[in-house]
């Protein structure tokens, strides 16, 4: 079956406008006018199917079709549903990541890039709240944030336990020797954002298609086509497969050990009635070892999230419902680190899930026995700020084009 034939058979292929339904009515209502962003190059040049419209597979998929390449993007539920990891409300942006410059220098270079995004959109995508990471002492990741942040013309400050009770006397600094402000950093609407990338993508010519597919019938190294759930089969090229949560299960032999799919509570705290010291801008994102979270942006609450949970998470059929026991747990170290919202009421919930790599690094590399399919996943917990530059990348390893060789191989699949 050609690729015309299961688009008509296998899935509900769709157009920019039906992508709408996937936001609130008039979620961008107030959008300014868009830029002109890079415009498809004429030439064809190959087809490629991207599996998956996640962080890694819209921004591939824009990337891919903004070259002049025939790609049909196919997820099984829809760019951005709320059992994405890419489907929550919110992520962060940063710059700081303790040591690991080349991660630093790729968030570098995607924070200037989704501000270009987000003009070409004309969709407001970011909220620039900064980010307060708070310790009892410096960490070695702290001080190596310090350090490198400035060699990369990136601000940052550092503040002492009487620095921060002057200047946030809405934080309880008990306990807290350091804190180090990242001014730049950003929240992203990451839901709008992905559901923006993929109406570009489709607006620019791409096929967006909706169906569970998985590789099908293959001819020596190279993979022939895909299948659905219908039976219905899917021919390209190339094949990038960038199924997030659910990569281990379309290939479980070779990722079931290499990525771990635990759950992760979400919670948004409601502020006091006239009370906005912790909304943005009045207070920024913060961070420290068992908790971190957002300023209330857009009138959600203060989003708090644990950094534990339960160790495994079924992406398709586990209910969306926080536990009671870490509800508990978050409400005592709200009560001690805010205590103007310690009686609040919790606002809404999300339950999302990892897919985390042993060396929390991206695996972003060939299929081992097939030369025209790409894996691209791996966030563990922090792919969503690169999706611009990664889309980038990702197209480049797809086509076989020439990338970074540190940055390859340190999300190789087999180390
Ligand atoms: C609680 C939490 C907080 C986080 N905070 C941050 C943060 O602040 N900053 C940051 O940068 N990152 C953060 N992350 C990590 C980031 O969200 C993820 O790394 C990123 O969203 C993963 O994107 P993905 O494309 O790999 O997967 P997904 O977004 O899950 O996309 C995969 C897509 O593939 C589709 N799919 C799966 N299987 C198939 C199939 N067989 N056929 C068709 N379609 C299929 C799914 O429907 C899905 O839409 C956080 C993660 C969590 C859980």
């Amino acid at each position: 079956m050609d690729r015309r034939a299961f688009l008509q058979h296998a899935s509900v292929p769709l157009g920019a406008a039906a992508l709408d339904r996937w936001l609130p009515a008039g979620a961008d209502a107030a959008s300014p006018a868009p830029t002109p962003g890079p415009a498809v190059q004429a030439t064809r040049r190959s087809s490629v199917v991207v599996v998956g419209g996640g962080a890694f597979g819209a921004w591939t998929a824009l990337h891919l079709r903004e070259q002049g390449h025939s790609v049909t993007l196919v997820d099984a539920y829809g760019p951005g549903n709320s059992r994405a990891t890419s489907g929550d409300e919110t992520r962060q942006l940063r710059i700081g990541y303790g040591d690991r410059e080349l991660y630093a220098r790729f968030a570098q270079r995607a924070m200037a890039a989704w501000r270009q995004r987000e003009a070409e959109f004309g969709v407001p995508l970011l909220v620039q709240t900064g980010r307060l990471e708070l310790a009892p002492d410096w960490t070695p990741g702290m001080r190596a944030t310090a350090a490198m942040l400035p060699t990369l013309g990136a601000t940052v400050e550092a503040m002492g336990h009487d620095d921060l009770r002057r200047r946030y006397p809405q934080l309880n600094p008990e306990g807290i020797g350091v804190g180090l402000l990242e001014p730049d950093a950003c929240v992203v609407r990451a839901k709008q954002a992905i559901v923006t990338v993929a109406k570009t993508f489709v607006r620019k010519g791409g096929t967006l298609s909706v169906a569970r597919v998985q590789p099908g019938r293959a001819t020596g190294r190279r993979l022939d086509e895909l299948v659905a759930g219908d039976g219905s089969r899917l021919s390209a090229d190339a094949y990038v497969f960038a199924c997030g949560p659910w990569l281990p299960r379309v290939f479980p032999e070779l990722l079931g050990k290499r990525i771990a799919v635990p759950g992760r509570d979400v919670y948004y705290f409601g502020l006091p009635a006239g009370d906005d010291r912790l909304a943005h801008p009045n207070f920024p994102n913060f961070s420290e070892s068992a908790y971190y979270g957002f300023p209330s942006v857009d009138g959600r609450g203060v989003k708090v999230c644990p950094t534990t949970g339960p160790a495994s998470f079924d992406p398709d059929t586990d209910e969306r419902i926080v536990s009671p026991h870490q509800v508990r747990r978050a409400r005592a170290y709200l009560a001690m680190r805010f205590p103007s919202i310690k009686d609040q009421p919790i606002t809404e919930t999300r339950v999302c899930q990892l897919e985390n790599t042993p060396d929390e690094h991206f695996i972003i590399d060939r299929h081992p026995d097939w030369d025209n399919v790409l894996i691209a996943g791996g966030g563990s917990g922090h792919a969503f700020k690169h999706g611009p530059v990664m889309g980038e990348y990702v197209a480049r390893r797809a086509l076989g084009e020439a990338t970074d060789p540190a940055f390859d191989a340190m999300v190789r699949l087999a180390k």
